[in-house]
């Protein structure tokens, strides 16, 4: 059969090229007119045939991932993928994030110098996760009177936005150019170790970084670092190659390694407060760029396993508490008109698309390309305080209705907490909503904020209680109930 022409692959060829390229020999096949006007334009026919056959691929040449296997797992094998299959890595782009231009952070060119190969990573003590100082963390020195309820068009953005948001997050996906990406890297990895050793230099003068493979770390501390979002189900199960680096001072950063992409960096605020959260976490993606090569890419920005990441690999998301708008079923509706609007995500916190724990969601960005980090961070902000505006009303809505009901509901929670000989966590998680919501309504005779009940809860979870009664004999349900009397008792007025 005929061969036909590489530029315009419809003509016959009439014309060969030869060229040994490592000691094999590569046959360029042109028509007249290509090579023409390829030639008359001053441009390398060889080379154009080169772009075109990279642009047309669908095997990366570096990993061996197919066009194929990736419609399998909707991930790229390493960051190479996105220019050795071009043509099909930007239509999959395109196609996800409706954009082909990255706008945000730019990537640096990685300097040489910063490298420190030869120094040794210091292991020091992971923080604990145990309750010893329960009370004393949880009010610190000062405690805030509640106001009487208000509507919501009677309180400030900072007091409709305090009730609800419970904490805010920013997540930077990055990977180290020319290594596979985590799930494609095999059981073993000679770059493992400097992997590991940059993203704890790059913490210098940032934060006190400890690290930990995951397979030394034990079942409850795997479990309390989920419980707090600093580590997925999945890095908990990659004995291999995975590591966590928490923050020793606990400023709220923490970096996942080898999780779906080489580095997943985070930084966590109490509160609403996505922009310092992005400001202080900045620094420490820029330092992680000065250590380690990061692959970018000037189209596409930062390149990551899944395509739904490419270009700012940020994730900002926000928790927030809504009973109000669950009880009401008002959710969905909600999800909607955000996605709509912005392509923002809303779910539950631990399920997938599933029934919320305790009433707790999530509103985050799902797009990632073709805008840049702060204009992400302001879209979903505007979200949220709509968010909380929303869940005040049905807030509102649901006292006039159901108010007896609800107020019953409530104390009827409180003293089942205040009285409970032993909890276990099912029974604790399903009255803390109600306790919860008695404090913003501030019918509990309870002088609380409501991220003291955060805090409570955390204390409360079945990793904390496990850490704190380690290689004591007590009975986890009666440390619990203890643990919640000891702060509601505290917290009346
Ligand atoms: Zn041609
Ligand atoms: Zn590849």
């Amino acid at each position: 059969m005929a061969r036909l022409c590489d530029i315009c692959g419809q003509r016959e060829a009439t014309l060969f090229d030869r060229a040994i390229m490592n000691n094999v020999t590569v046959t360029y096949a042109y028509c007249e007119p290509c090579r023409n006007s390829l030639m008359r334009r001053g441009i390398n026919p060889r080379v154009e045939a080169d772009r075109i056959r990279l642009f047309n691929a669908r095997e990366c040449m570096f990993c061996g991932t197919t066009a194929e296997t990736f419609e399998d797992t909707f991930l790229f094998g390493c960051p190479n993928c996105y220019t050795s299959m071009r043509g099909f890595a930007l239509s999959i782009v395109e196609r996800v994030q409706g954009a082909n231009r990255h706008v945000g952070k730019l990537g640096i060119p990685f300097s040489l110098q910063n490298r420190g190969i030869n120094s040794r990573i210091e292991f020091k003590d992971l923080p604990s996760f145990a309750a010893g100082d329960y009370i004393k963390r949880i009010f610190g020195n000062s405690l805030q009177s509640n106001a009487r309820f208000k509507s919501a068009d009677e309180c400030s953005e900072d007091e409709l936005t305090s009730a609800c948001v419970i904490s805010s997050r920013i997540r930077l996906a990055r990977n180290l150019q020319g290594l596979n990406f985590p799930r494609n890297m095999g059981e073993y990895s000679h770059n493992l170790e400097d992997e590991i050793l940059g993203a704890v230099q790059a913490a210098n003068g940032v934060f006190d970084a400890r690290v930990r493979r995951i397979r030394e770390l034990d079942k409850s501390q795997k479990k309390a670092l989920i419980e707090r979002h600093i580590i997925s189900l999945n890095l908990a199960n990659n004995e291999n190659l995975g590591a966590v680096i928490v923050d020793g001072g606990n400023t709220g950063f923490s970096v996942m390694i080898n999780e779906e992409d080489h580095f997943r960096e985070q930084c966590v605020m109490d509160g609403f407060d996505l922009r310092t959260a992005y400001k202080r976490l900045y620094v420490y993606d820029t330092n992680l760029m000065k250590h380690l090569p990061i692959a970018y890419d000037q189209q596409l920005g930062f390149l990551t396993a899944c395509p739904t990441n490419v270009g700012t690999g940020m994730r900002a998301s926000v928790m927030l508490f809504l009973p109000a708008l669950r009880r009401e079923g008002a959710i969905e509706d909600a999800l909607a008109q955000f996605k709509k609007r912005y392509g923002l995500t809303i779910r539950g916190v631990f399920g997938e698309g599933s029934e919320s724990q305790n009433d707790v969601y999530q509103i985050s960005n799902s797009i990632t390309l073709g805008i840049d980090e702060w204009t992400t961070i302001k879209q979903v902000e505007e979200a949220v305080r709509k968010m909380c505006y929303l869940e005040r009303v049905a807030l509102e809505r649901l006292v006039i209705e159901q108010g007896n009901k609800l107020l019953n509901d409530i104390t009827r929670s409180f003293n089942f907490l205040m009285q409970a000989e032993k909890l276990d966590y099912n029974e604790f998680s399903s009255e803390i909503s109600n306790l919860k919501l008695g404090v913003i309504l501030g019918s509990l005779p309870l002088n609380m904020k409501t991220s003291q009940i955060d805090k409570l809860e955390l204390l409360c979870s079945p990793a904390s209680i496990e850490i704190a009664i380690k290689n004591r004999r007590e009975d986890p349900s009666r440390l619990r109930a203890e643990i919640v009397r000891a702060v509601l008792t505290e917290g009346r007025c």
